[in-house]
Protein backbone atom coordinates (compact mmCIF):
# COMPACT_ATOMS: atom_id res chain seq x y z
CA UNK A 1 0.00 0.00 0.00
CA UNK A 2 1.16 3.75 -0.35
CA UNK A 3 1.25 6.12 2.36
CA UNK A 4 1.50 9.73 1.32
CA UNK A 5 3.17 12.55 3.29
CA UNK A 6 2.77 15.65 2.54
CA UNK A 7 3.27 19.25 4.08
CA UNK A 8 5.18 22.50 3.94
CA UNK A 9 8.99 22.66 3.23
CA UNK A 10 10.41 21.91 7.10
CA UNK A 11 7.67 20.17 8.14
CA UNK A 12 9.61 16.83 9.18
CA UNK A 13 8.13 14.57 5.97
CA UNK A 14 11.98 13.28 5.51
CA UNK A 15 12.34 13.07 9.24
CA UNK A 16 9.44 11.25 9.97
CA UNK A 17 9.37 8.89 7.02
CA UNK A 18 13.62 7.96 8.30
CA UNK A 19 12.03 6.65 11.27
CA UNK A 20 9.54 5.26 9.66
CA UNK A 21 11.80 2.58 7.35
CA UNK A 22 13.30 1.14 10.36
CA UNK A 23 10.27 -0.88 10.35
CA UNK A 24 10.20 -4.13 8.38
CA UNK A 25 7.74 -3.69 6.04
CA UNK A 26 8.27 -0.07 5.17
CA UNK A 27 10.13 1.24 2.29
CA UNK A 28 10.85 5.14 1.50
CA UNK A 29 10.50 6.67 -1.46
CA UNK A 30 12.04 10.12 -1.21
CA UNK A 31 10.97 12.19 -4.30
CA UNK A 32 13.44 14.93 -3.55
CA UNK A 33 16.26 12.68 -3.13
CA UNK A 34 15.55 10.98 -6.32
CA UNK A 35 15.23 13.82 -8.26
CA UNK A 36 18.69 15.10 -6.88
CA UNK A 37 20.02 11.90 -7.41
CA UNK A 38 19.55 12.14 -11.14
CA UNK A 39 22.38 14.47 -11.50
CA UNK A 40 20.93 16.35 -14.12
CA UNK A 41 21.51 20.21 -14.68
CA UNK A 42 18.05 21.13 -15.52
CA UNK A 43 16.31 19.07 -12.76
CA UNK A 44 19.07 21.26 -10.56
CA UNK A 45 18.34 24.20 -12.15
CA UNK A 46 14.50 23.79 -11.45
CA UNK A 47 15.07 22.98 -8.09
CA UNK A 48 16.98 25.46 -6.95
CA UNK A 49 14.40 28.18 -7.41
CA UNK A 50 12.38 26.12 -5.61
CA UNK A 51 9.95 25.13 -8.28
CA UNK A 52 8.48 22.20 -9.52
CA UNK A 53 10.17 19.84 -11.51
CA UNK A 54 7.88 18.88 -14.34
CA UNK A 55 5.16 16.56 -13.70
CA UNK A 56 5.84 13.59 -16.30
CA UNK A 57 9.50 13.42 -15.44
CA UNK A 58 8.67 12.96 -11.59
CA UNK A 59 5.55 11.16 -12.32
CA UNK A 60 7.68 8.72 -14.52
CA UNK A 61 10.58 8.19 -11.85
CA UNK A 62 7.88 7.50 -9.38
CA UNK A 63 6.50 4.86 -11.91
CA UNK A 64 9.90 2.93 -12.07
CA UNK A 65 10.43 3.07 -8.08
CA UNK A 66 7.28 1.28 -7.25
CA UNK A 67 7.64 -1.20 -9.95
CA UNK A 68 10.77 -2.17 -7.99
CA UNK A 69 8.87 -2.65 -4.68
CA UNK A 70 6.90 -5.47 -3.55
CA UNK A 71 3.18 -4.36 -3.11
CA UNK A 72 2.87 -6.37 -0.15
CA UNK A 73 5.69 -3.57 1.63
CA UNK A 74 4.15 -0.04 2.85
CA UNK A 75 5.69 2.53 0.58
CA UNK A 76 6.03 6.12 2.31
CA UNK A 77 5.62 8.62 -0.63
CA UNK A 78 7.51 11.22 0.74
CA UNK A 79 6.82 15.19 -0.98
CA UNK A 80 4.30 13.90 -3.35
CA UNK A 81 1.80 14.51 -5.05
CA UNK A 82 2.67 18.30 -4.54
CA UNK A 83 -0.64 19.73 -6.36
CA UNK A 84 -3.60 18.49 -7.82
CA UNK A 85 -2.41 16.99 -11.23
CA UNK A 86 0.20 15.01 -9.27
CA UNK A 87 -2.76 13.48 -7.62
CA UNK A 88 -4.74 12.75 -10.50
CA UNK A 89 -2.28 10.69 -11.52
CA UNK A 90 -1.78 9.10 -8.38
CA UNK A 91 -5.10 8.06 -7.90
CA UNK A 92 -4.93 6.50 -11.33
CA UNK A 93 -1.66 5.13 -11.27
CA UNK A 94 -2.73 3.29 -7.42
CA UNK A 95 -6.28 2.09 -9.63
CA UNK A 96 -4.08 0.27 -12.21
CA UNK A 97 -1.43 -1.37 -10.06
CA UNK A 98 -0.83 -3.73 -6.83
CA UNK A 99 -0.03 -0.11 -5.31
CA UNK A 100 -3.12 0.90 -3.69
CA UNK A 101 -3.41 4.25 -2.61
CA UNK A 102 -4.36 4.04 1.57
CA UNK A 103 -3.31 6.52 3.32
CA UNK A 104 -2.37 10.38 3.05
CA UNK A 105 -1.09 12.25 5.56
CA UNK A 106 -0.62 15.96 5.75
CA UNK A 107 1.64 17.00 8.25
CA UNK A 108 1.15 20.83 9.20
CA UNK A 109 3.42 23.69 10.63
CA UNK A 110 2.73 27.31 10.24
CA UNK A 111 4.82 29.15 7.59
CA UNK A 112 6.38 30.89 10.53
CA UNK A 113 7.47 27.52 12.04
CA UNK A 114 8.40 26.01 8.35
CA UNK A 115 10.86 29.77 7.61
CA UNK A 116 12.30 29.17 11.55
CA UNK A 117 13.39 25.33 10.93
CA UNK A 118 14.63 25.98 6.98
CA UNK A 119 16.82 29.19 8.50
CA UNK A 120 18.92 26.22 10.33
CA UNK A 121 19.20 24.03 7.59
CA UNK A 122 21.84 23.81 5.28
CA UNK A 123 20.89 22.11 2.14
CA UNK A 124 21.84 23.95 -1.41
CA UNK A 125 18.66 24.41 -2.17
CA UNK A 126 18.00 26.52 1.22
CA UNK A 127 18.17 29.81 -0.35
CA UNK A 128 15.65 32.74 0.99
CA UNK A 129 13.89 32.59 -2.66
CA UNK A 130 13.96 29.12 -3.10
CA UNK A 131 11.96 28.73 0.46
CA UNK A 132 9.76 31.27 -0.13
CA UNK A 133 9.03 30.26 -3.44
CA UNK A 134 8.19 26.41 -2.10
CA UNK A 135 5.99 27.87 0.87
CA UNK A 136 4.33 30.12 -1.80
CA UNK A 137 3.38 27.04 -3.82
CA UNK A 138 2.75 25.16 -0.91
CA UNK A 139 0.13 27.69 0.21
CA UNK A 140 -1.44 27.80 -3.23
CA UNK A 141 -1.48 24.08 -3.68
CA UNK A 142 -2.64 22.69 -0.50
CA UNK A 143 -6.15 23.50 0.36
CA UNK A 144 -6.84 22.14 -3.66
CA UNK A 145 -5.40 18.64 -3.41
CA UNK A 146 -7.41 18.16 0.07
CA UNK A 147 -10.26 18.75 -1.54
CA UNK A 148 -9.03 16.60 -4.40
CA UNK A 149 -8.53 13.61 -2.88
CA UNK A 150 -12.14 14.04 -0.08
CA UNK A 151 -13.56 14.80 -3.82
CA UNK A 152 -12.05 11.23 -4.58
CA UNK A 153 -13.45 9.82 -1.41
CA UNK A 154 -9.86 9.87 0.06
CA UNK A 155 -9.76 11.33 3.51
CA UNK A 156 -6.50 13.43 4.21
CA UNK A 157 -5.22 12.91 8.26
CA UNK A 158 -3.78 16.29 9.79
CA UNK A 159 -0.99 15.90 11.54
CA UNK A 160 0.29 18.67 13.91
CA UNK A 161 3.70 18.61 12.99
CA UNK A 162 4.76 21.39 15.46
CA UNK A 163 5.23 18.55 18.62
CA UNK A 164 8.05 17.14 19.54
CA UNK A 165 9.77 14.34 16.77
CA UNK A 166 9.00 11.46 19.00
CA UNK A 167 5.36 12.81 19.80
CA UNK A 168 4.40 12.92 15.98
CA UNK A 169 5.77 9.65 14.77
CA UNK A 170 3.71 8.04 17.21
CA UNK A 171 0.87 9.34 15.79
CA UNK A 172 1.90 8.38 12.22
CA UNK A 173 3.28 4.88 12.94
CA UNK A 174 -0.20 4.28 14.81
CA UNK A 175 -2.24 5.28 11.74
CA UNK A 176 0.04 3.67 8.95
CA UNK A 177 -0.14 0.26 11.12
CA UNK A 178 -4.14 0.66 12.06
CA UNK A 179 -4.45 0.76 7.81
CA UNK A 180 -1.48 -1.34 7.19
CA UNK A 181 -3.63 -4.30 9.13
CA UNK A 182 -7.00 -3.61 8.46
P1 LIG B 1 11.13 20.27 0.73
O1 LIG B 1 9.98 19.42 1.16
O2 LIG B 1 11.88 20.90 1.87
O3 LIG B 1 10.74 21.26 -0.34
P2 LIG B 1 12.20 18.10 -0.93
O4 LIG B 1 13.54 17.46 -0.82
O5 LIG B 1 10.99 17.28 -0.71
O6 LIG B 1 12.24 19.33 0.08
O7 LIG B 1 12.05 18.76 -2.38
C1 LIG B 1 13.13 19.52 -2.93
C2 LIG B 1 12.78 19.98 -4.34
O8 LIG B 1 12.55 18.83 -5.20
C3 LIG B 1 11.51 20.82 -4.50
O9 LIG B 1 11.74 22.19 -4.22
C4 LIG B 1 11.18 20.58 -5.97
O10 LIG B 1 12.02 21.36 -6.82
C5 LIG B 1 11.54 19.12 -6.17
N1 LIG B 1 10.38 18.23 -5.91
C6 LIG B 1 10.18 17.46 -4.81
N2 LIG B 1 9.02 16.80 -4.88
C7 LIG B 1 8.45 17.17 -6.06
C8 LIG B 1 7.24 16.84 -6.73
N3 LIG B 1 6.33 16.01 -6.21
N4 LIG B 1 6.99 17.42 -7.94
C9 LIG B 1 7.86 18.27 -8.50
N5 LIG B 1 9.02 18.61 -7.93
C10 LIG B 1 9.33 18.08 -6.73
Amino acid sequence: MIAVIIGPPGAGKSSQSELLKDREHVVWVYVGQLLRQQNNPDISRVMSRGDLVDDNLVNGLIAQELAKIDPAKVVVLDGFPRHTPQAAWLIDFAASSAHSLRVIIHLKISAEESLKRLRGRARADDTKESINQRLTDYQANIHPLIDYFSDHGIEVAQIDGERSVERVFADIDKLINHVHQS
